[in-house]
């Protein structure tokens, strides 16, 4: 049973809001039948289990990834239907870990005792049209909250290339698309709420938080369960998708691709480590970015539409035709209405500086002939840089380096250090959801505010109630 913890005060939480339950004031608690735990009644009405969920691909119960390859545990998985039952059920719990959609590939969501879904919570979707912002609940997906935006005329800045993803499981890791101006999607958040240590719930937000809330974002579920989060939009615009094929060597040198990055509003490029990019999938802004011609930069536009893994239908893909259309059906390359990517594959990447790009490419470029067998295809977006403390995209414009893998976890992880060591020079940045095996060390000295953060987790989860071994490993404990 946890105590009502002190550190949930204001004075130590400069301008944060705390509001406290009465259940996280009493050490006693009622056992009650809030925390529903998955029992065969229960996962018939659960959709994150369901076997035809929207994602189309069967989930082992009672918990692996969404790509198969990481078991969350012996559980329990409570999935509490209201805020007030998860401050119950944090409040009594000794250690627990939110799952989100479960895309994540790294083991970060896993855990050895209680895991919470907030799949069963109501979606809250408040979009204010004067202040240009949305409050959702944090299992909400993003291709749910992007077309309730667009219902007023408004728009997220940027998207991930998959739109299920939820929106508390993606700002927690710094989900990211790409866009030579666009900042990762936990950039857009505005206001937290979540239950902390205790059961307390705690609302912080950029205006009145200022000293902290850019640690509390991208947090990777290290300081509590997010319920809400407040995310800024935009007014939307008309975007269209087009995809150009198979461009020349030159496309690999720093001025090559930086041109072909800055050809739209985002843009993914596709390539084998053969030397050359195989496709450049382009996001332009109607009426803003420039049209590109049937040859652009050597490459050749596709008059058929195509899957980023070789061999793939492309009936999932968002529109390629040019054809303007909304933002949330063109900037993710996945339609939200159907099964979106083989989920036999393992995904890394990398952040690096994004004037490094072409030099870290070159340096892996050597390993492409023992790539190119474990691989589906690799991936090159960039980020703009942002101030959240464990961003990877933190203080530095950022390029990408990705590999979807096949699903060959062995010989995937018995090639990564080589490729790390190889980019090690450029100081990389691994995505948190995805797999890689840098030495805990050398990913905390890419962190310079991780103290910051160690500190504000000392502050907020003192008792270490939402750790895991992943968190207790990276952040060095
Ligand atoms: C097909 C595919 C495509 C992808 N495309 C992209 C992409 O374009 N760009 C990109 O950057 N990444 C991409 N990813 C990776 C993915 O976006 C991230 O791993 C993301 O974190 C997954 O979110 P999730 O909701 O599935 O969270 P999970 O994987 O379930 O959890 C991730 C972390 O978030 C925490 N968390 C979840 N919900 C909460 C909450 N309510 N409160 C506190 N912590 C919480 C979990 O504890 C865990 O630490 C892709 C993954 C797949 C499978």
């Amino acid at each position: 049973m946890q105590s009502a913890p002190s550190v949930l005060r204001a004075q130590n939480l400069p301008s944060a809001s705390v509001r406290r339950s009465a259940a996280s004031r009493h050490p006693e608690r009622p056992s009650t039948a809030f925390d529903v735990l998955i029992t065969a009644d229960h996962e018939e009405a659960d959709p994150v289990h369901s076997p035809s969920d929207s994602l189309g691909h069967e989930l082992a119960r009672p918990g692996l990834s969404w790509s198969g390859t990481v078991d969350y545990g012996p559980g329990p998985l409570h999935a509490p239907t209201s805020v007030a039952e998860l401050r119950l059920l944090v409040g009594r719990s000794r250690r627990i870990r939110a799952l989100g959609t479960r895309h994540s590939f790294s083991e970060i969501a896993a855990s050895d005792a209680d895991l919470v879904t907030l799949a069963h919570l109501p979606a809250d979707l408040e979009v204010d049209i004067a202040a240009r912002t949305v409050r959702v609940a944090a299992g909400v997906r993003y291709g749910e909250l992007a077309l309730a935006a667009a219902e007023h005329g408004l728009a997220l800045a940027n998207m991930g290339s998959l739109p299920h993803i939820s929106v508390g499981g993606a700002s927690a890791t710094g989900t990211h698309g790409s866009g030579d101006g666009k900042r990762s999607l936990s950039s857009s958040v505005r206001a937290v709420d979540l239950v902390t240590a205790g059961g307390d719930l705690l609302s912080l937000s950029r205006d009145e938080d200022p000293e902290i809330f850019d640690g509390a974002v991208l947090a990777l579920g290290a300081l509590g369960i997010v319920t809400h989060l407040t995310l800024d939009l935009m007014p939307a615009a008309p975007m269209r998708q087009t995809v150009h094929l198979d461009f020349p060597s030159e496309s690999m040198t720093s001025e090559g691709l930086l041109t072909m990055l800055a050809g739209g509003t985002s843009v993914s490029l596709f390539h084998h480590w053969d030397g050359r990019i195989d496709q450049a999938w382009v996001k332009q802004v109607v009426g803003r970015d420039g049209e590109l011609p049937e040859q652009w930069l050597g490459g050749r536009r596709s008059r058929r539409p195509v899957h980023p893994l070789p061999g793939l239908p492309a009936d999932f893909c968002t529109d390629q035709t040019g054809e303007p259309g909304p933002a949330h059906e063109r900037l993710p390359h996945f339609r939200l209405e159907f099964t979106p990517s083989n989920g036999e594959e393992i995904q890394s990447e990398y952040f690096v500086a994004r004037e490094d790009l072409a030099a870290a490419l070159a340096a892996v470029m050597p390993l492409g002939e023992r790539i190119r067998p474990l691989l589906h295809a690799s991936e090159i977006r960039t980020v703009a840089a942002d101030e959240l403390w464990l961003s990877p995209a933190y203080r530095r414009d950022s390029a990408c380096v990705h590999f979807t893998w096949k699903q060959l976890p062995e010989q995937v992880t018995a090639l990564l250090p080589e490729i790390e060591e190889r980019l090690a020079p450029f100081a990389p940045r691994p995505h948190w959801g995805k797999v890689f095996t840098l030495d805990p060390e050398q990913v905390r000295v890419q962190f310079p505010r991780l103290a910051d953060f160690l500190t504000l987790r000392e502050r907020l989860d003192p008792g270490r109630v939402f750790t895991n071994a992943y968190v207790d490993r990276l952040l060095g404990e």
